[in-house]
């Protein structure tokens, strides 16, 4: 008896697209073969639906949905110290966060996502939002070298980061992660305080690393080593790190993150948007360096569909190598379903037995998927995140036929549009952006 059989799907598994029933029990695909017929609780019909892995989103701030579309053309760090922080001193509260999160978690969802690694502040309340919806995230505790509303000490911050840590540690669905924001903003004694909480609780390292040339000016000026090297020099590089963006390598220090076996999070649309430059994705995968995806916050893509990531991503390496195989579609899927997954130490992302059942069917009947000849070439290059039908996350439907099971869509977006309107009295009393 299975708690879920997804039947008569075209299943994406081991490279190849097969007819075949998925049973899934405890949130685990127990048996994927052509009919069966075993009774079921649930039974969902993807009858010549495409059926993927869901997709892992690795790099974020979710609750900065609310902040989307502000400061639009300006660089990194432009748009940060003159629109976005001065905001978040302003606006960023538990609440904030909550509904911010609830609004991106949707747009998720509604996109095939069920796992995303967040940074920000008032991480509990993301992970309330992600426990609602019944999905899963990384979150990834903001921790800087300046107050803010959290703290106003490193050492508050790493305070109040543990006990975020004793509180999810062990959650079915949350991960707790230490996330120092970057090594422009947290002192070496900051980074070394993180790396022993990190270590003292065996969890993961998420940062912004080599996102932008002035960032490496800055830091060399500071430190005199470039970011990847001043980390190395503290000792900071393993596995344990979840390294956001890397633009800005040389050959040593690619060389620095493969021994050390970092991981590397590609954000290209944040990239492109914040003309922070496009980082040599191709080249870290032929080194063997793991690369997942992200979107970056909202408020710097400006959407967190990992879809049009994957899709901008493949085509932007194909174009600036002028080779296209730079890329191929089954290695961007790849990148965002099972990479994603496996750097927090989740085992999904693959659709096989024994894995976690995080998994998406997409309906092939709109005109840009026709005629269907290469399915996740098609899936890659044409599909759009509203052809994804259903989303399953670690066997519960959180999304059925395009209507979400688990929140209150309409009320969300309603709150959203509130916190829209208290924002934008705020920046025309202020004339944030002259
Ligand atoms: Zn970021």
């Amino acid at each position: 008896m299975f708690d879920l059989v997804v039947k008569g799907g075209l299943v994406y598994r081991n490279g190849k697209i097969e007819k075949a029933d998925i049973g899934i029990s405890e949130g685990i695909i127990r048996e994927i073969r052509e009919g069966i017929n075993e009774d079921s609780k649930e039974t969902i019909h993807a009858n010549g639906k495409l059926v993927f892995p869901a997709f892992a989103n690795v790099h974020t701030h979710v609750s900065m949905s609310l902040l989307r579309g502000i400061g639009s053309d300006l660089p990194l760090m432009d748009w940060l110290q003159k629109v976005i922080w001065p905001l978040e001193g302003e606006f960023v509260s538990p609440e904030f966060v909550k509904t911010g999160a609830l609004l991106g978690i949707l747009e998720m969802i509604k996109s095939g996502t069920t796992l995303f690694l967040d940074m920000y502040f008032f991480e509990d309340k993301v992970g309330e939002a992600v426990t609602e919806a019944g999905i899963r995230a990384g979150l990834g505790f903001g921790i800087l070298d300046f107050p803010t509303k959290v703290a106003r000490t490193p050492d508050e911050y790493i305070k109040r980061c543990e006990e975020m840590i004793v509180q999810f540690k062990g959650h079915s669905h949350l991960i707790p992660v230490i996330s120092p924001h970057a090594t422009y903003t947290c002192s070496p004694s900051t980074l070394r305080k993180s790396l022993e909480l990190a270590e003292k609780y065996d969890v993961p390292i998420h940062i912004h690393l080599s996102e932008t040339k002035s960032e490496l000016e800055r830091v060399k000026e500071e430190y005199g080593l470039t970011p990847i090297k001043h980390l190395e020099n503290l000792g900071f590089l393993s596995e344990r790190v979840i390294a956001a963006h890397v633009v800005w390598t040389d050959e040593e220090e690619r060389e620095i993150l493969k021994e050390r076996k970092v991981n590397v999070v590609h954000c290209p649309e944040s990239n492109l948007k914040l003309a922070s430059g496009i980082a040599p994705i191709p080249d870290y995968i032929r080194r063997g360096i793991k690369v997942g995806i992200g979107t970056d916050g909202p408020a710097s893509n400006d959407n967190l569909d990992i879809l049009e990531e994957v899709s901008t991503m493949a085509k932007i390496h194909k174009g600036y190598s002028m080779d296209a195989k730079a890329i191929d579609a089954r290695t961007a899927l790849k990148i965002s379903t099972e990479n994603g997954f496996s750097m927090l130490g989740i085992n999904a992302g693959i659709i096989d037995t024994g894995y976690e059942a995080d998994i998406i069917i997409v309906n092939t009947d709109s005109p840009h998927f026709q005629p269907l000849y290469d399915p996740v070439a098609q899936f890659i290059y044409a599909g759009k995140s509203s052809d994804i039908e259903t989303v399953i996350c670690k066997g519960r439907v959180v999304m059925y036929k395009r209507e979400i099971k688990t929140l209150d869509e309409e009320k969300i977006i309603r709150e959203a549009k509130k916190w829209g309107e208290k924002i934008k009295n705020f920046m025309d009393k202020n004339l944030m952006l002259e």
